[in-house]
């Protein structure tokens, strides 16, 4: 990269600042957008400082000295002609000090709040005036920011970005005129340089349609990056899986059961992918239980029908361990032996099975991360499957993917994505849904009940044990730390011991090694172990239909989609199922919103609904560890103008592909490795 500075007026020091806000042409400042403003276009008298209202005054100091209580300070005291305010700085220099003496005229910008003292400003913006001054002619802006760069120098910077970078128009005046779309140069101006003199409200309201242009840009540059790079993908090539069915109809006959309407066409889906000579990316959607695994396995039997091998990753180990377990008993009839891969296994065990896989020996293998780490080779990778995919970072399943050079590849996931998050940062992936459960299960009935009634919830569970069905029992979650979470589990498990003698009982955490801790999971799976007190290593995939009630202790703790993802381990046999949610009082507001959300709602996709409406995108989709970058502008709630730009990318795209590729590169030109990783 050169070093010449590609923001003009920004020292190198100062550039290092912007980048780290995203910041690298002088286009990006443009769209670096204000917080708020402060009217400093206005002077206001003492007497009419409002509590709360940010203002400007002009005022003249009467006492300043320091106090010591209750901690070091300087207090000003200063007014006008209609009353006084006290100015409190609790970090000071000797040089402002100075300049605060008696008879000093000052302008000062504050927040007013009440005090003991009458009216103060706590560490008021001042300055000292010479005479007459004129007042700000516009609102000042205050930005976004990092530390070390000031607002003075961002808005010296934004002020000659607007002035000098292209704001003309990326869009064809149809797609403008068709959704109504303010002008892009106004409506930028319009944002960092409102007119002054408006309330709130008229402030919102005159700048409504500029917000809207740019919440649609940015989503519409959005849709034209992830189109690119759907189609970037479907020019590439890959093995076409179009084997000859002899694997995948065996299985279908020796499974005991038949598949679900909505299984066969996912299955049909996701076989029609595989046979195009180009690289499948699909996400497989199906709520808990709707039977994700049985379209996996047929998936990875078509490869090896095909001639080539799969991978099947799952993000914990109790979770590839069960997969590993059912793949190899489904596919040992067929005479296919699944290879293991984990991190806690045998150094020897592993290497054999990293021989097997690099040598082609083994056609399929099942793993957690140690599918991904150097050394391990496939000989003609085909078809790579992630399970639970929110649970990893795009890293790993990049690597994945990489491990046999252009293969297809199956997400899978039982968080169910929002339309409209689906629609956004999804674009580029096709995506099925399972959108019907298998037959026979019976609804599962949710319960809230007080921590004080936790005797009669033992009690259930023992009945329920007396008559050979089986129990989950959740302990509390403690984010704050591991060894308290641990404490806490064996706290329980030592508890449920006690109080429920006749069962038995087992317990899992996870730090338990990974034999024992498979050990107790076939235990529990074979019904040698009653009731199994758990950390939420259970909430991904554990399948034990015998199992029919779950209680979480201090639900209120967890969040949506893991209590969701928990209560979906249970209603997977014949039998009626519950499950029963403990909560301490007194629930704050956002407790309770949580668990009526999840006492009402059955289905995942309106739990992942509300859940989005609750915790915004950003959290929900982990941005953080995703590498995407996160909409700025835009709400997703906004149905309608997703859809909208949604329509402009694919039409700008077929009609006016310059003015698409001139409209991403406003907007993501400068992030563009980021859209890669
Ligand atoms: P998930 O989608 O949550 O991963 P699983 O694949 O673990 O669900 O399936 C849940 C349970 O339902 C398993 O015991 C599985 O064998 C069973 N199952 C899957 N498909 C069917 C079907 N079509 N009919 C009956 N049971 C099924
Ligand atoms: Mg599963």
């Amino acid at each position: 990269m050169a070093d010449k500075p590609r923001i003009p007026g920004a020292t190198p020091a100062v550039a290092a600042k912007l980048e780290k806000l995203g910041l690298i042409r002088q286009a990006d400042l443009v769209l670096h957008l204000p917080l708020r403003f402060e009217d400093e276009t206005r002077v206001t008298p003492v007497a009419d400082a409002m509590p709360g209202v940010p203002a400007q005054f002009d005022v003249t100091v009467v006492s300043s000295e320091i106090a010591y209580r209750p901690r070091r300070q300087l207090v000003c005291r200063a007014g006008d002609d209609s009353g006084t305010l006290l100015l409190r700085f609790l970090n000071f220099y000797p040089s402002q000090q100075k300049l605060l003496q008696p008879g000093a005229r000052l302008r000062v910008f504050g927040e007013p709040r009440g005090g003991f003292w009458g009216t103060e400003l706590v560490h008021p913006r001042f300055r000292v005036l010479h005479g007459d001054e004129a007042l700000a002619e516009a609102l000042t802006p205050v930005y976004p920011t990092t530390a070390g760069l000031g607002q003075g120098t961002l808005r010296r910077l934004i002020e000659r970005a607007l002035a000098e970078a292209d704001l003309s128009e990326t869009l064809p005046a149809p797609i403008v005129e068709r959704f109504q779309l303010a002008d892009f140069a106004a409506s930028v101006h319009a944002l960092h340089a409102p007119p002054p003199g408006l309330g709130p409200d008229a402030l919102a309201a005159a700048q409504r349609p500029a917000w809207r242009r740019i919440a649609f840009d940015e989503l519409l540059a959005q849709q034209i990056s992830l189109r690119q790079a759907y189609a970037a993908r479907r020019a590439r090539g890959a093995p076409a899986l179009a084997g000859d069915s002899a694997l995948t109809d065996r299985l279908l006959e020796l499974l005991p059961f038949r598949l679900t309407g909505a299984q066969e066409r996912v299955w049909r889906e996701i076989a029609a992918d595989l046979a195009a000579p180009h690289p499948m990316q699909r996400l497989l959607q199906g709520d808990v239980g709707s039977g994700k695994t049985v379209v996996a396995a047929l998936a990875m039997l078509r490869a090896v029908e095909s001639g080539y091998q799969a991978a099947l990753m799952a993000p914990t180990e109790i979770l590839a361990e069960q997969h590993h377990r059912k793949l190899a008993a489904w596919l040992a009839p067929l005479g296919i032996e699944v290879a293991w891969l984990s991190g806690s296994q045998r150094k020897k065990e592993k290497q054999e099975a990293i021989g097997k896989v690099g040598a082609g020996e083994t056609v399929l293998a099942v793993g957690t991360h140690a599918l991904i780490e150097e050394g391990v080779e496939f000989a003609r990778l085909g078809l790579a499957i992630v399970d639970e995919q929110h649970r990893f970072g795009v890293r790993q399943r990049l690597a994945l993917k990489q491990k046999g050079g252009e293969s297809h590849q199956l997400a899978m996931s039982a968080t169910p994505i929002p339309r409209t998050l689906a629609m956004s940062y999804y674009a580029d992936l096709d995506v099925s849904v399972l959108d019907e459960l298998p037959p026979g299960r019976t609804p599962v009935v949710t319960k809230l009940v007080g921590e004080a009634r936790r005797a009669e919830i033992v009690a259930r569970v023992r009945r329920l044990c007396d008559e050979g069905q089986q129990a989950y029992w959740v302990c509390p979650l403690i984010e704050e730390s591991e060894a308290l979470q641990l404490k806490t589990a064996e706290e329980t498990y030592a508890h449920l011991c006690a109080e429920l003698p006749e069962l038995k009982i087992g317990l899992v955490h996870g730090r338990l090694k990974p034999d024992a801790k498979a050990a107790t999971m076939a235990a529990f799976a074979a019904n040698e172990i009653q009731l199994l007190v758990a950390t939420t290593v259970i909430e991904v995939g554990v399948d034990v239909p015998n199992a029919s009630l779950m209680v979480i202790e201090h639900a209120e703790r967890f969040g949506l989609a893991q209590l969701h993802q928990l209560r979906g381990r249970v209603g997977r046999g014949a039998a009626e199922s519950a499950c029963i949610l403990l909560y301490a009082q007194p629930l704050s507001e956002t407790a309770r919103a949580r668990l009526r959300i999840i006492y009402e709602n059955a289905d995942g996709f309106e739990i992942a609904r509300q859940d989005l409406h609750l915790r915004g995108p950003g959290e929900f989709i982990g941005a953080r560890q995703s590498g995407m970058p996160l909409l700025r502008f835009a709400d997703l709630e906004d149905a309608a103008l997703v859809d909208a730009a949604r329509g402009a990318a694919e039409e700008l795209l077929r009609r006016w592909p310059e003015h698409a590729e001139r409209h991403r590169a406003r907007w993501l030109g400068g992030r563009a490795e980021l859209l890669k990783a």
